[in-house]
């Protein structure tokens, strides 16, 4: 049988033959996307930066390599506080930080991050993916070329630590804090001193007394920075950041240049590192906290009542003025405001009803 003659019998003809060479090189030609990622954080920083270096790691994995990410922490590429920036123009395709550091270029970003006495991890997880708060967040950075994610949260922070004590609110007057954000103009209307220090200076500042009192994250990161050394108290709640949530933020030619199956992946790959970074941070600062109060005899304060109250007070005028700023920081804060309170309804009687009655096996006090 000539070979022909074989094919012909076979149902082979030279449609299929042809359909096998046009989808050979349909295979073989998936595009590689090579990305940059440029963070605020330090090198090495666990969870904020090692975060990042896991998505990165997730994403090559879940795409079988054809999204690859080269992650670079704040300083090594672009400073830090260029990173938004660097991804609006397109210098690279993602970042990483907190929204609250572009305050500067639309105030409405600060609801995204942390408002003194706003919503917690949980409330902000449900206003993005169960309200409208991502789709806020996305009309909010469109004007800046970038498509926002949410990059998980670091739970309720520490009060921060203080070498005077905290007693009524008329000791903010004079207090020398370093204490950033939205929270640092409540201090400063409480007649605090609100001193701004990166965060390599912060330590000899505390020891030598330039400074009473700083706040940081919670205990994970704080007894790293070895603060329980400079010290006499370490406050709760961090009433100025509740539940600070963290973000990824793409170039959004970048993103949409991506076929359609690319951009879900991210989108998941983004959600289940959000999962991980708010896991990571109540697992590990439970642990540090244990080794802060056993080890290291630290005395952990609550913030008198009376205080709490009165800087909340003062925080509401904080926030109206912010959301005065802009349209769009209006616009949001009515937006937070009614989550807020429709969900603070049904956390009172669900969350927070579980919360006080086992308080008591889990009180510092044990
Ligand atoms: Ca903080």
């Amino acid at each position: 049988m000539k070979r022909r003659d074989f094919l012909k019998k076979a149902g082979l003809g030279a449609a299929a033959v042809a359909a096998t060479t046009v989808n050979a090189p349909a295979v073989i030609a998936q595009k590689t996307y090579r990305w940059k990622m440029v963070t605020t954080w330090p090198p090495k920083l666990p969870v904020l930066q090692e975060g990042c270096e896991r998505l990165a790691q997730r994403v090559k994995e879940a795409s079988g390599g054809r999204i690859q990410i080269q992650v670079f922490a704040g300083g090594e590429l672009v400073p830090p506080l260029e990173s938004f920036q660097a991804v609006s123009d397109g210098t690279v395709e993602v970042g990483s930080g907190a929204s609250y550091y572009w305050a500067g270029k639309e105030p409405a970003s600060q609801w995204f991050a942390a408002v003194p006495f706003g919503m917690n991890a949980q409330g902000l997880s449900a206003w993005f993916h169960g309200g409208d708060g991502l789709k806020l967040w996305e009309e909010t950075y469109a004007p800046f070329n970038l498509i926002p994610r949410p990059g998980g949260s670091t739970g309720v922070q520490m009060g921060g630590w203080f070498n005077k004590k905290i007693d009524t609110i008329d000791d903010y007057k004079g207090l020398k804090m370093r204490i950033p954000g939205l929270g640092g103009k409540v201090v400063a209307k409480a007649g605090g001193t609100v001193v701004l220090l990166p965060g390599g200076e912060i330590f000899t500042s505390l020891e030598r007394g330039v400074i009473d009192a700083t706040e940081w994250v919670g205990p994970l990161h704080d007894l790293r920075m070895g603060f329980y050394q400079a010290a006499k108290y370490y406050y709760y709640p961090g009433w100025h950041e509740p539940g600070t949530y963290l973000e990824y933020f793409f170039n959004k030619k970048a993103y949409e240049s991506l076929p359609k199956d690319l951009q879900h992946l991210l989108d998941v790959c983004c959600m289940e590192n959000e999962h991980w970074v708010l896991s990571q941070f109540d697992a590990r600062n439970g642990a540090a906290l244990q080794e802060l109060i056993t080890k290291h005899k630290v005395p952990i304060v609550q913030f008198p009542d009376e205080v709490l109250n009165a800087l909340r007070k003062m925080a509401v005028e904080v926030v109206e003025e912010e959301a005065a700023k802009s349209p769009m920081a209006k616009k949001v804060n009515e937006s937070f405001k009614k989550f807020s309170k429709e969900v603070g309804t049904w956390g009172t009687i669900s969350e927070q009803s579980y919360y006080n009655i086992i308080q008591p096996k889990y009180s510092l006090t044990g």
